[in-house]
């Protein structure tokens, strides 16, 4: 099965029919009349899959899908059209360019905390550059894969963009087979595996993984403004975004503040956030236990109940915690924040490089002198700085 999705989408980039302008365009603008048309039954999947409000989906997973489209179909003529390159002596008599060439068949492997955005917006890219794709979401976020497995072919070239549904098995077949660039979001775990097959083919990779995120408040600062946006940022999606503020950094000194002023959750969810529209559910039971086994041992300053029968969590904010407490050792992908105090900036950056490095990095502080210096000397992927000198205008970090 899995080896005739890959051997159907071969034959069909064979046959050279998705290098064309037009052909990718029609695909693109059949991709977008597919999150257009069939919206409503999307929102019902990712209801069903992880409770997302029928409010958050066109905006965490939609919209970003739309304007990659609207994007690729702006510029992909300029991006197909040939760069004129400057000659050497080795070329002066040859005409000389650099033309983007499409690579063949890619994978997609797609995790379950935003199942559309993290296979569609990669589909995106591969038919933009003229690839078949064989798209492989994730099996925990079922309704959604099977409801993606359903639609593509109703808009898509079935045979350039085959759907693979299944877990480890289908993918560990799949990973068997030669492709010439595999996208894989997830886990580092199985991001190790992933490049490991693809070593075998010698096929490039895009890994789009984890970490914990730390965020840093500076005493200097407006912190209930920070709270605010750190409880947005935390709390949407159930805390299971990859880029989630994981912890608190923050002075001894202002955590009572900063807990006081993170009761910012009520005016976000209400006195009983299992009732709000707005607050999601863990994935599963595999995660709800491991979430709940996290959290022994610390101490919850805010929320800190749960209810197995539905995997919800309230939001919660654990204070005082050491940095070798287990939730510190791994990427918490839920909705719990814990506070970790240390003395000043430089003992901050100091935690943090100590540590793997982190995806983002949020500073929130109204000194530019403090923000310059974590920017400067911390070891992370992206920085998100959010100085607060001028609150009305800044907006807290963007999410997926
Ligand atoms: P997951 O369980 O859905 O797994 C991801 C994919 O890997 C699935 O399609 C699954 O079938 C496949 N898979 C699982 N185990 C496998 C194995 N042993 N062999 C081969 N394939 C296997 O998702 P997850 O790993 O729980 O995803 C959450 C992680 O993803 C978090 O760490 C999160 O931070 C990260 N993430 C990163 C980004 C980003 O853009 N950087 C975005 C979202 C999520």
């Amino acid at each position: 099965m899995e080896k005739q999705a890959v051997d159907g989408a071969r034959r069909a980039f064979n046959s050279g029919r998705s290098r064309p302008l037009q052909y990718r365009k029609q695909q693109l603008s059949a991709l977008l009349r597919l999150i257009r048309e069939r919206q409503a039954e999307i929102v019902s999947a990712l209801k069903r899959d992880i409770s997302r409000s029928e409010f958050d989906t066109p905006i965490f997973e939609l919209i970003g899908i739309e304007n990659d489209i609207k994007l690729a179909e702006r510029n992909l003529a300029d991006w197909m059209a040939p760069q004129p390159v400057k000659k050497t002596l080795l070329t002066i008599t040859d005409d000389v360019y650099i033309k983007a060439e499409p690579l063949g068949v890619v994978l997609i492997i797609g995790a379950w905390n935003y199942p559309w955005s993290l296979t569609l917006r990669p589909l995106v890219g591969a038919i933009a550059a003229g690839n078949a794709a064989v798209v492989k979401p994730s099996e925990v976020s079922k309704s959604s894969a099977s409801l993606l497995k359903e639609l593509l072919p109703q808009y898509l070239d079935t045979e350039m963009y085959p759907v693979v549904t299944g877990g480890v098995p289908e993918t560990q077949e799949l990973l068997k087979q030669r492709f010439d660039h595999i996208f894989y979001t997830g886990n580092s775990t199985v991001g190790k595996l992933v490049m490991e097959a693809a070593a075998r083919h010698l096929a490039p990779v895009t890994l789009e993984l984890g970490g914990k995120s730390p965020c840093y408040i500076d005493k200097d600062c407006d912190i209930a403004v920070a709270c605010r946006r750190i409880t947005w940022g935390k709390f949407a999606n159930c805390g299971q975004t990859c880029i989630a503020p994981d912890y608190i950094l923050c002075h001894p000194n202002i955590q009572l503040h900063m807990i006081q002023c993170l009761y910012s959750l009520q005016e976000f969810y209400g006195e009983d956030p299992k009732t709000s529209p707005d607050y999601g559910r863990i994935i599963n039971q595999h995660h709800f236990d491991r979430l709940l086994a996290l959290i022994e041992g610390c101490t919850v300053a805010v929320g800190g109940e749960s209810d197995k029968s539905q995997c919800y969590i309230t939001p919660t904010i654990l204070k005082d915690v050491l940095p070798h407490a287990r939730i510190m050792q791994e990427e918490i992908f839920g909705p719990v924040l814990p506070i970790v105090t240390a003395g000043d900036v430089n003992e901050v950056i100091r935690f943090i490089n100590e540590r793997p490095k982190p995806l983002a990095l949020y500073v929130f502080s109204s000194n530019k002198k403090q923000v310059s210096l974590s920017h400067t000397h911390t070891h992370t992927h992206t920085l998100s700085l959010t100085l607060l000198l001028a609150v009305d205008i800044l907006v807290g970090p963007a999410l997926i």
